[in-house]
C-alpha cells in the first residue's frame, strides 16, 4: 500500500518566481498511471500555466517529492526500464573531453544505461538518483547520491566532475534553481553539462493545447520547458550554452523509420483528422485516448552547457 497521496500547490514559476501567467488549460484526466499504479488528480483537477516572463509551462499542483519517491520505489522494475543504447551520447561524450579520461556524474541514472556505454572508458563514473535501480550497480565506479538534484543541500564526495547529465530530467524538477546551484558546484570550471527534455514550443502542444500533450500526462512531468528558458537560468548560475538542438527524443531517433512506428503513424493520421473521434475510438477499446506520440516530430531540446 502507498502512503496517502500527498499534492503540493505550486502558485509561481518554477524557474524565474513570477506568478504572472500568460495560459492556463485543464488537464481532462481524472487519474494518472504509473507503472502499475493509478493515481487519482486531486478533487479540484491540474491546469497547466505558462509563465507570463519566461514561458515555460507548469502544473498548478505536483505530486510531492516523499509521494512520487515511493511510487517509484514500489514500481523500480517497471519504469525507465525500456533499454536505450547511449551509443550517440557516448560517442559525443568522449569527443568532447578529447578521448581523455574523465569523471562523469549521471543524473537520473535509473537502470544506469549511459554508464554501461561509457564502461570501457576512464573514469569515475557515477550517478544520483532518488533510488538505486536494479541494474545500476555493476555500471557504477564512483559514488551513488541518493537524493533528488532538487535538494537544498546535497550530500556528495566533493570531488568535481568534468560532466554531468540530465538526460530526461528536466521536466521533473521542483526547483530548477536549487539544481542549477547544485550544478554550478558538481562540475569543474569549464566542464560540461548536458541536458535533454521535452520542447513546449513544439507542433503539438502549439496546435492542439498544452493540456493535451502526451508529455503532460505523467505523474513526475511537472514542467515544460523551451530553450531560451533553460539558456537564461543556466547563465544566471554561471553557464554558457555551449551547442543547442530541437530534435527527436532519444529513444526515438534509434527507432525512427522502422516498420514499428506504422501503428503510430496510423493513430497520428486519426488524431490530426479529428481529436474527438480518436477520443471516442480508444475509449471503445478500453484506451486513455492521450494524444499519439509522433515518431517524426522533434519535440525535444538538447543543450551543452559549459561552467565559465
Ligand atoms: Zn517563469
Amino acid at each position: 500500500m502507498l502512503a496517502k497521496e500527498q499534492w503540493q500547490k505550486v502558485t509561481q514559476c518554477p524557474s524565474c518566481s513570477s506568478s504572472s501567467t500568460l495560459y492556463s488549460g485543464k488537464l481532462a484526466e481524472k487519474l494518472y498511471k504509473c507503472g502499475d499504479e493509478i493515481i487519482s488528480a486531486p478533487q479540484e483537477g491540474i491546469t497547466i500555466l505558462q509563465c507570463n516572463n519566461c514561458r515555460i509551462y507548469y502544473k498548478s499542483l505536483i505530486p510531492s517529492a516523499l509521494f512520487l519517491a515511493e511510487v517509484f520505489s514500489k514500481e523500480s522494475r517497471k519504469i525507465w526500464a525500456e533499454p536505450y543504447d547511449f551509443f550517440y551520447e557516448s560517442q559525443l561524450l568522449k569527443n568532447l573531453n578529447h578521448h581523455q579520461p574523465f569523471d562523469i556524474l549521471d543524473i537520473g541514472a535509473s537502470h544506469g544505461h549511459l554508464l554501461k556505454a561509457l564502461s570501457n572508458t576512464e573514469g569515475r563514473r557515477s550517478a544520483l538518483d532518488i533510488i538505486q535501480y536494479p541494474g545500476l550497480q555493476p555500471y557504477l565506479k564512483g559514488e551513488f547520491i541518493q537524493n533528488f538534484i532538487d535538494a537544498p543541500q546535497l550530500v556528495w564526495s566533493g570531488e568535481k566532475y568534468d560532466v554531468v547529465t540530465m538526460f530526461d530530467i528536466m521536466e521533473h524538477l521542483y526547483s530548477p534553481k536549487n539544481v542549477f546551484k547544485n550544478l554550478a558546484s558538481l562540475v569543474k570550471d569549464n566542464g560540461y553539462v548536458l541536458i535533454e527534455t521535452g520542447d513546449a514550443d513544439n507542433y503539438w502542444p502549439q496546435k492542439y493545447g498544452m493540456e493535451d500533450w502526451w508529455y503532460v500526462k505523467f505523474l513526475e512531468h511537472h514542467i515544460f520547458w523551451n530553450s531560451e528558458a533553460i539558456k537564461k537560468i543556466a547563465e544566471e548560475h554561471g553557464f554558457t550554452t555551449l551547442f543547442w538542438e530541437i530534435k527527436k527524443h532519444k529513444s526515438r531517433r534509434a527507432i525512427s523509420g522502422h516498420f514499428e512506428n506504422l501503428n503510430q503513424m496510423l493513430k497520428m493520421g486519426l488524431y490530426i483528422f479529428s481529436p474527438k473521434i480518436y477520443l471516442k475510438i480508444a475509449k471503445l477499446n478500453a484506451k486513455s485516448g492521450i494524444q499519439p506520440w509522433s515518431p517524426f516530430t522533434n519535440d525535444h531540446i538538447f543543450i551543452i552547457l559549459q561552467k565559465k
